[in-house]
């Protein structure tokens, strides 16, 4: 039954959290029109939350929701400015993105995307194709939050070492997921593997650019599946290129979808569509904990995840 409020869900949402939504409000379907009429927005990373989409959709407006976790496509100061409250899902897709940056190194290390299309074509090129093992390298991760640590977890099973970089974090919360803290130098010159699981802020835009690169260790390889601004594209193309680094694998990009992106014809380069949260169980989770956390702050009841 739809309740007092109205809900504008902008991108598609799985069938659990529109269940809970439908049973609490009446629920618009990816119609920016009725900004300015409804209580609560649930975006995911594709819709622009900025400034004049807020001012458009204030004073009715209370709720912004961000299905997932980054919220750099909102306008946070504009939020706060028009008090709206902002909620994300920041733990239903952990375990997706964490067994996505390990398939990805895995792909990497066993050049599995051009095994496959080597069989497409009629090949066999069983000598051409010899890879390289985890066990025994090292992992270094910028930024080891939720998604860091499942991935440190992860990679110890292999017999990996890892060792990470995270400045917000005291040293020994790195050292209860397993990890030995580092400074980035020492990370970017002892890793065979960077993987990258830090948020995009104005700080951390293009953090890996040519000075960076050209710290890490020679042969090493790239992942990133946590946002594609944080990477120069061009530097890490050109590292790839004068074979500074082995290879890269991206599951994000500065735009997106990235078009005729040069690094996609890179032959050392993985990529995959952004998939990071794609995944069954995490669509479900997610799509039922921002349900609950938007229907919690229209009835003013405490909050498990809120931004702003
Ligand atoms: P989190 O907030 O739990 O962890 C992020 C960590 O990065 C924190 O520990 C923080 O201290 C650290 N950090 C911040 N600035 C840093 C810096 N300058 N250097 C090093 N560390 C820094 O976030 P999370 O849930 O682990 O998500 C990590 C990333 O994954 C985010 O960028 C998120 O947007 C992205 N993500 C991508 C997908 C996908 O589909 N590929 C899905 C979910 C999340």
């Amino acid at each position: 039954m739809a309740g007092p409020w109205r809900i504008l869900v902008s991108d598609r949402l799985a069938e659990s959290g529109m269940t809970i939504l439908q049973q609490g409000a009446e629920v618009i379907l990816d119609d920016p029109s009725a900004l300015g009429t409804v209580d609560a927005w649930i975006v995911r990373s594709r819709t622009r939350v900025d400034g004049p989409s807020l001012d458009a959709a204030t004073p009715r407006l209370r709720v912004v929701g961000r299905a997932g976790v980054g919220v750099d496509n909102i306008d946070l100061e504009a939020a706060r400015r028009e008090k709206v409250v902002v909620v994300s899902a920041p733990e239903a897709s952990t375990i997706a993105v964490a067994e996505l940056t390990l398939a990805l190194m895995l792909a990497l290390a066993r050049q599995i995307p051009a095994s496959d299309a080597a069989l497409r074509r009629g090949e066999w090129p069983k000598g051409k194709l010899e890879g390289t093992e985890l066990h025994g390298k090292t992992l270094g991760l910028v930024g080891i939050g939720r998604i860091g640590r499942a991935v440190a977890e992860r990679a110890a099973a292999l017999g990996m070492a890892v060792i990470a970089y995270d400045p917000y974090l005291a040293e020994a919360m790195i050292r209860a997921s397993g990890a030995q803290p580092a400074q980035l130098d020492a990370l970017l010159a002892a890793s065979d593997y960077v993987s990258l699981h830090l948020p995009l802020t104005d700080e951390t835009r293009h953090i890996i650019g040519p000075e960076v690169i050209a710290r890490m260790k020679r042969g090493a390889r790239l992942i990133c599946a946590a946002r594609g601004g944080l990477i120069d594209e061009p530097a890490l193309l050109a590292a790839l290129e004068e074979q500074r680094l082995a290879g890269a694998a991206l599951d994000v990009f500065q735009h997106e979808p990235p078009g005729e992106n040069p690094l996609l014809r890179h032959p050392h380069v993985v990529a995959t569509p952004h998939l990071g949260a794609q995944t069954a169980e995490a669509q479900a989770r997610v799509s039922l904990d921002i349900a609950s956390e938007v229907l919690a702050a229209l009835r003013g009841d405490p909050l498990r995840w809120r931004v702003v």
